[in-house]
């Protein structure tokens, strides 16, 4: 392992359990050397989180959830006393009522369209604005999306509808802080089997139909997506801001099922 991200500080939001893409990035991050704060929604992740967050070194592990704005700020109050500044931010945060993750994005209700845009979509904004007041050199922040922000994936509904506004929300951040030398990047997974992508419906019809018809014939592993997050969070990537980096096996650029699926 590298020593990439040594002397550098960061904050990753999202962490349930070892399945967790955040997980996944900060393990990786922390295998460069990266000192790491964790964030967890609730006793029962911050269970989990804890022993995670010992293997990597990290003592900052606070609680957060993002609809009490409260919260969010007495992490960065924290971050600022013990640490002062940081480098990175990782935002893997995302929510929608399983009951609409199936059927009609239509019927979509009001409150859950409310309540998945402001955890999924907004929380992103509110914490940019904050960490980027933690990084006077300069940072990297990156948030996850996926590809049924901008096609239709079936039962991804509000999430997708989500999505596109939190990839938008990537561009105007990064528009809004580049002047400052913070980089706001996000990473669109393909699919991977964790608590909030086994909350769509038929997650595993989409999960093995994306296996069979992607360029690479697989998903990807959490390590694929963690080595991304270290290249958007290093200096690796300087010069690099507002872009949407597919890692998914390349399925994107597909405009069909390949020829073998569609005789079977
Ligand atoms: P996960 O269930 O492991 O992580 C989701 C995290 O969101 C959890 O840690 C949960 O505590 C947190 N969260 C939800 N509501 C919150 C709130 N109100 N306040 C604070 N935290 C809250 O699942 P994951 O798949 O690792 O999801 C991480 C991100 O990756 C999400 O944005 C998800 O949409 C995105 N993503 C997932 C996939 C996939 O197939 N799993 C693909 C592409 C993108």
């Amino acid at each position: 392992m590298s020593d990439i991200m040594k002397g550098k500080r960061g904050l990753v939001m999202g962490v349930a359990n070892d399945h967790s893409i955040a997980w996944g990035i900060a393990k990786t991050l922390a295998d460069h050397g990266a000192e790491l704060a964790f964030t967890y929604q609730g006793e029962a992740f911050g269970r989990r989180t804890k022993p995670l967050a010992d293997s990597v070194g990290s003592n900052l592990l606070l609680p957060c959830d993002v609809e009490d704005i409260d919260s969010v700020d007495a992490v960065f109050a924290k971050l600022k006393e013990e640490w002062g500044t940081i480098d990175f931010l990782v935002h893997a945060i995302g929510f929608s009522d399983k009951s609409e993750l199936k059927g009609k994005y239509a019927d979509t209700t009001r409150d859950n369209f409310s309540r998945t845009m402001v955890i999924s979509c907004f929380s992103f904004t509110e914490i940019t604005k904050r960490a980027a007041e933690l990084m006077p050199n300069g940072g990297s922040i990156i948030t996850l999306t996926y590809g049924g922000s901008t096609k239709v994936m079936p039962n991804y509904n509000v999430m997708g509808v989500a999505k596109a506004a939190l990839e938008s929300s990537v561009r105007y951040l990064a528009a809004d802080y580049g002047e400052q030398d913070i980089r706001v990047n996000a990473i669109s997974a393909g699919p991977v089997r964790t608590l909030a992508g086994s909350g769509v419906s038929d997650a595993r019809l989409m999960f093995n139909y994306q296996k069979r018809n992607a360029p690479l014939h697989r998903t990807v592993s959490l390590e694929e997506i963690g080595g991304t997050g270290l290249y958007l969070l290093s200096d690796l990537s300087g010069g690099v801001t507002g872009e949407i980096h597919f890692v998914d096996s390349g399925y994107n650029i597909m405009s069909m099922p390949r020829l073998e699926e569609l005789k079977t």
